[in-house]
C-alpha cells in the first residue's frame, strides 16, 4: 500500500554561518513567494541585549534560562530604516536599535549556546512554523526547529567573502569597522556557533548548501530561487 504522503510543511528553512546571506536571500525570498519572513537571530540579540541591560553574567544559565522564559517576545513590523527585516519587543521594550551593538555581537553567541535559552526560543519559532507560509533563517532551523521544512538551504561562502560583505552592509549604515576586526569577529562567532553543545550549527540532513562566495546579491537569490523551483516546485504554485 502506498505511504501516506506527509502534507507539505510550508516552511523554507536558511541556515548557515555569519554573514553567509541568509537575511537578504531570505527577506527577497518570501518577498516574492508573498511569504513571512522570520529572522531567529534577532530573538537571540533581543534576549542578548535584554541580559545585558539587566546586568545578568553570561556564565549565569540558570538566570538566563529563567529569563528566556520569563520574558515575552513580540516581533512587529520592518522599521522605516531598513537595516532589520522586523522589529522586535522584549517585555514590551524596543530592542530593535539594539541588536547590532557591539556588546550584543559580542555577547550573542554565548547567551545562543545556553540550552535554556534556546529551548525557548525555538518553541516560539515553532509557533510561528506552524502557521506556514514562512522563510526561516537561522543556524539550527533544519536540523532543529523544522527539519521536516519543504525545503532546507545552507549557505556558505568563504571567511573573506563574508568579512567584506559585512564590512561593506555596516559601512552602509554608518558604521566603520576594519576589516580585520570584523574578520575575527566573524570567525570567532562562527566558531562558538559551530562547537557548543546545544543545536550547534551544522548542514542539516537533506539540506542543499550553497557556496555565494563568488556569487553577488542578485545571484544568490537567482541561485536560491532556482533551487525552489528544482527542489519544491509546488512551493510556488
Ligand atoms: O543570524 P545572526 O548573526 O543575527 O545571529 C546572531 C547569533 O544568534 C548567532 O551568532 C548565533 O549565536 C545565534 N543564533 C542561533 N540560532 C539561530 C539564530 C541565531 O544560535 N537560529
Amino acid at each position: 500500500m502506498p505511504k501516506p504522503s506527509q502534507p507539505l510543511i510550508r516552511v523554507i528553512a536558511i541556515d548557515g554561518p555569519v554573514a553567509s546571506g541568509k537575511t537578504v536571500v531570505g527577506r527577497e525570498l518570501a518577498a516574492r513567494l508573498g511569504w513571512r519572513m522570520l529572522d531567529t537571530g534577532i530573538m537571540y540579540r533581543a534576549l542578548t541585549w535584554y541580559a545585558l541591560r539587566e546586568g545578568i553574567e553570561l556564565e549565569d544559565h540558570v538566570k538566563l534560562a529563567e529569563t528566556a522564559r520569563a520574558v515575552t517576545i513580540e516581533i512587529g513590523a520592518p522599521p522605516s530604516d531598513g537595516l532589520e527585516t522586523a522589529s522586535i519587543l522584549i517585555d514590551s521594550e524596543d530592542a530593535t536599535a539594539h541588536l547590532r551593538e557591539p556588546q550584543v555581537e559580542a555577547s550573542v553567541s554565548s547567551v545562543a549556546a545556553v540550552p535554556g535559552v534556546r529551548l525557548q526560543m525555538v518553541a516560539q519559532q515553532r509557533e510561528q512554523a506552524k502557521r506556514g507560509a514562512l522563510v526561516m533563517v537561522g543556524r539550527d532551523i533544519g536540523t532543529v526547529v523544522v527539519p521536516d521544512a519543504a525545503l532546507k538551504i545552507y549557505l556558505t561562502a568563504s571567511v573573506d567573502a563574508r568579512a567584506e560583505r559585512r564590512a561593506r552592509e555596516m559601512h552602509a549604515h554608518g558604521r566603520d569597522i576594519p576589516l580585520a576586526i570584523v574578520h575575527d569577529e566573524i570567525v570567532r562567532r562562527d566558531g562558538r556557533d559551530a562547537n557548543r553543545d546545544a543545536s550547534p550549527l551544522l548542514v542539516a540532513a537533506g539540506a542543499i548548501e550553497l557556496d555565494t562566495t563568488d556569487l553577488d546579491r542578485d545571484a544568490v537569490i537567482q541561485a536560491v530561487i532556482d533551487l525552489v523551483r528544482k527542489h519544491a516546485p509546488e512551493l510556488l504554485s
